[in-house]
């Protein structure tokens, strides 16, 4: 019989699958797109959750019976969730109230408990989204903060498993390597992996939204989800890329749609923009060349807003005017 033990023995070993249609006429190379919705939490945070949680235990930091508290709203809460679930932990996270119900509804569909902090206050208050999971941490007995952007176990998961798939499904041949930046820890992991093992012969490349840190930006808002920043987390190595290519929201959702429709792969905004900074360096490349694009998560969760016409018309991507504010727009 061949089943799996378990849902988190699932986690990783992610296809690739080539890209055809909009590609053509751009580029000469490969372009390879690797679907990290197909984890089990249906994203690519699945893979950091594991690492997160078994080295928390092994440095005695997370004990039998204790809580895991994080403040996310998403992906990285998904696969906190699952794990935590398999090995019977308590977890809390907590979200601002401009997150949607149904990223909640997630949270809670696995057992996680969710509290919801006001958006409308000042990053210092105690009310606010970070001053509650501190408050959280330090009144819960037992209580563990993973906080991904400083743990040093999401890039490591990433340069154990991500980077090793991409060599041996390519039996070598990949010659770039493209991933959006949030955290970093998908292109500082994957990226030092497979510069390592290729004797520095592939070509890192990050992706980010105008407007962030990572492209030279102050953090002015942008619209993609998950991806870019208005700080440096140490999650991030600046010494992994080669290179950063800045992709705007409008090329980032144009592309997105165009996966789905053209190429029958539903993911998220972020692996729009990822495909259309691959674009941009694969039009300078040659017919040897193959690609490795990281597609983060599924479109499913962006029904609403990306893929819905009338939400993109609303926020200016389309015909009609903007006059919306981001905070509308996260609502
Ligand atoms: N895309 C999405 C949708 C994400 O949730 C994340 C994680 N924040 C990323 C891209 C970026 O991954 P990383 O944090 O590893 O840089």
């Amino acid at each position: 019989m061949k089943y799996a033990e378990s849902i988190v023995d699932l986690v990783g070993d992610t296809p690739l699958v080539k890209l055809s249609r909009v590609t053509e006429g751009v580029t000469q190379a490969t372009v390879l797109v690797k679907l990290e919705y197909l984890n089990p939490g249906g994203s690519s945070k699945d893979r950091i959750a594991g690492r997160i949680i078994d080295a928390a235990e092994r440095e005695g930091k997370l004990k039998p019976g204790g809580t895991i508290v994080e403040p996310t709203s998403g992906n990285t809460g998904v696969g906190l969730a699952l794990v935590a679930q398999q090995r019977g932990y308590r977890c809390i996270f907590v979200c601002p109230d401009k997150v949607g119900e149904d990223k909640r509804n997630v949270l809670t569909a696995y057992g996680a408990e969710v509290v919801v902090t006001p958006t409308a206050v000042a990053p210092d208050s105690p009310e606010s989204y970070y001053g509650v999971s501190d408050r959280l941490v330090r009144e819960i007995p037992g209580a563990f903060k993973p906080d991904q952007y400083s743990n040093p176990n999401g890039p490591r998961s990433h340069y154990e498993t991500t980077g090793p798939e991409i060599w041996r499904d390519t039996e070598g041949r990949v010659t770039h390597f493209v991933a959006g930046v949030g955290t970093g820890g998908t292109i500082t992991g994957t990226g030092r992996y497979l510069r390592e093992v290729s004797g520095d012969q592939v070509r890192i490349i990050g992706a980010d939204p105008e407007g962030s840190v990572y492209s030279g930006g102050t953090g002015r808002p942008y619209f993609v989800e998950g991806v870019g920043e208005d700080f440096w987390p140490t999650a991030y190595d600046p010494a992994v890329p080669h290179e950063i290519i800045e992709v705007s929201d409008a090329a980032s959702f144009a592309m997105t749609r165009r996966l789905a429709r053209e190429e029958g792969i539903l993911v998220g905004g972020s692996s729009g923009m990822a495909v259309v900074a691959a674009l941009e360096a694969a039009a300078k490349a040659g017919p040897d060349d193959v690609f490795v694009v990281l597609l983060p998560d599924g479109g499913r969760g962006y029904l609403g807003k990306i893929f819905n016409d009338k939400w993109l018309r609303a926020y200016g991507f389309g015909n009609a005017p903007s006059g919306h504010t981001v905070a509308d727009l996260l609502a």
